[in-house]
């Protein structure tokens, strides 16, 4: 499928974090406390159940079905990450995080990102 991947804050190593950035990098660390505390109450999934949803989820994508990208995150961490083919951009919806290997930040959000040569 060919499609028009964008980069955006390019030079990744000199972009500043605006206002925006602050913002959503305050959303994302707000709705995982949530996540995490609705996690810590709900009940622990049965072997039965967790099956059950792993069938209904079907099996993950295969590699090639994958496009890489270089992303800044909002700690200043320069990282590849890997998004389905097909996406314009590596930062939509639920996926504009991503937890730093560097420095352990989790979620620090995507601000910055580019598109690797040789992918999508
Ligand atoms: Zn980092």
């Amino acid at each position: 499928m060919e499609s028009k991947r964008v980069a955006q804050g390019v030079p990744l190593e000199e972009y500043q974090l605006t206002r925006a950035d602050h913002r959503r990098q305050q959303e994302a660390v707000a709705t995982a406390d949530w996540v995490q505390r609705q996690v810590a109450k709900a009940p622990r999934w049965s072997d039965e159940k967790f099956k059950a949803i792993q069938e209904l989820l079907g099996s993950p994508p295969h590699p090639s079905e994958f496009a890489r990208w270089r992303v800044r995150l909002y700690c200043g961490h320069v990282r590849e990450v890997r998004r389905l083919r097909g996406q314009e951009r590596p930062d939509g919806g639920v996926t504009d995080h991503e937890r730093c290997g560097e420095c352990g930040l989790d979620p620090s959000v995507i601000v910055a990102f580019e598109p690797l040569a040789g992918d999508g």
